[in-house]
């Protein structure tokens, strides 16, 4: 018995994190391009109204309009789509969102180039998707072709002429500057996951020491109150009984006294590798003092208790270690979880009923009736 399943692991944490991040970073993108598309809308209307002849003034119209109804639009589907069970929904409509304004600003920038020769749009769109969307280089040169195939067309179809190959070196290279740019994010992405996997390890271990007791390795009694706990409440909301064995070697101090306490030890460790192989993997061993241990029988009724505790007391005392040339024995108290008791009496009783095995003559089961 150990970790809780459930438990999220440090590497889904950190992609709930960036997920988190890039969902609340758009939410904030979309509101400013709103804004700022509103105002170029607003800008060209009122220039129109006053009757500047302003020229391409409905390519540039519309194109802000559009994005202004997208961006408003997108921050309408933020508010619905925010919720936990629609994030996939939400990214696939962030990617389009932002897929339909870089298209928008290639527009823009054709529009731009056939009066004054600048992409300053397209460069800033090529910028916001590697930056803002953290997309794979692949996906990054399928948008980026195809943002270039459609600026080609659109500037053929507005011009009746191909844009020279020398006006597009601008825009190649801030192209290779993206792809640079997502590169090392994947490289500090992957970076992070192992660390965060690292980390997990390490917890891991750290947490599984810090539970178990180093000479025989059972459990110690911290996750022993925690499992205690954690039947105690099965017990209380499904009836689930279950037991405690608590048990004591017998005149130990004269096994220490005679042979050492490193052949003391050794008898421990035996005793613990015994008693973990007759228990189910549902109960607890947990080594509870110096040479006292302690059993938790899950879904065990005393009876049956009584039957483990019995079957462990005769192979303990038939069994032969390296260290010492004696046979040892235990005695053990057993007691079953009752309606009107905590896990704090309970083992009081196992305590007493063990008290009790040791002063009628050791080596022998006691149940708390
Ligand atoms: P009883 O049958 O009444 O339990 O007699 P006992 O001698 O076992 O009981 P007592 O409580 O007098 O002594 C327990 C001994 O267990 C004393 C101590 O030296 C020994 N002990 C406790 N922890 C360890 C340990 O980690 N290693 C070793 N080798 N001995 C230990
Ligand atoms: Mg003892
Ligand atoms: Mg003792």
């Amino acid at each position: 018995m150990g970790e809780k399943l459930t438990e999220k692991t440090f590497a889904q944490e950190l992609n709930h994190i960036r997920e988190d991040d890039n969902l609340r970073s758009m939410k904030t993108v979309s509101i400013l391009t709103g804004i700022f598309a509103l105002s170029f809308t607003i800008i060209f209307g009122v220039r129109k109204a006053n009757g500047s002849d302003f020229p391409l003034f409905i390519y540039y119209f519309s194109s802000f309009l559009i994005l202004t109804y997208l961006s408003f639009l997108m921050g309408l589907l933020y508010l619905l789509l925010s919720k936990k069970k629609h994030k996939s929904t939400l990214e696939i409509v962030i990617f389009l969102y932002l897929l339909a304004s870089y298209f928008i600003l290639i527009g823009i920038s054709v529009f731009d180039s056939l009066q004054d020769g600048d992409f300053l749009a397209y460069t800033f769109g090529i910028l916001a998707f590697s930056f803002l969307y953290r997309l794979t280089r692949i996906r990054l040169i399928i948008t980026h072709s195809a943002g270039l195939v459609y600026f080609f067309i659109l500037y053929y179809l507005m011009n009746g002429k191909i844009i020279s190959p020398v006006s597009l070196l601008p825009l190649l290279a801030f192209f290779v500057f993206s792809l640079y740019i997502s590169r090392i994010r994947e490289l500090t992405q992957q970076k992070m996951l192992k660390m965060a996997d690292e980390l997990e390890k390490t917890h891991r271990e750290i947490k599984e020491i810090s539970l178990r007791d180093p000479l025989t390795g059972l459990y110690n009694r911290r996750y022993c109150d925690d499992f205690l706990s954690f039947q105690f409440e099965a017990y209380q909301r499904k009836g689930t009984p279950f037991c405690i064995l608590l048990f004591d070697l017998d005149f130990f101090k004269v096994v220490n006294d005679s042979f050492g306490h490193l052949a003391g030890d050794d008898v421990l460790v035996a005793i613990a590798a015994l008693t973990l192989a007759s228990i189910r993997k549902t109960d607890l061993a947990v080594r509870y003092g110096g040479e006292e241990f302690l059993l938790i029988l899950s879904d065990t009724h005393l009876s049956s208790a009584e039957i483990i505790a019995e079957r462990l007391r005769t192979a303990v005392e038939v069994v032969t270690f390296k260290s010492i040339p004696d046979h040892v024995t235990i005695s053990l108290g057993a007691a079953e979880i009752r309606k009107d008791e905590d896990t704090g009496s309970l083992i009081d009783r196992a305590d007493k009923a063990l008290y009790e095995a040791k002063r009628t003559g050791r080596n022998r089961t006691v149940i708390s009736l």
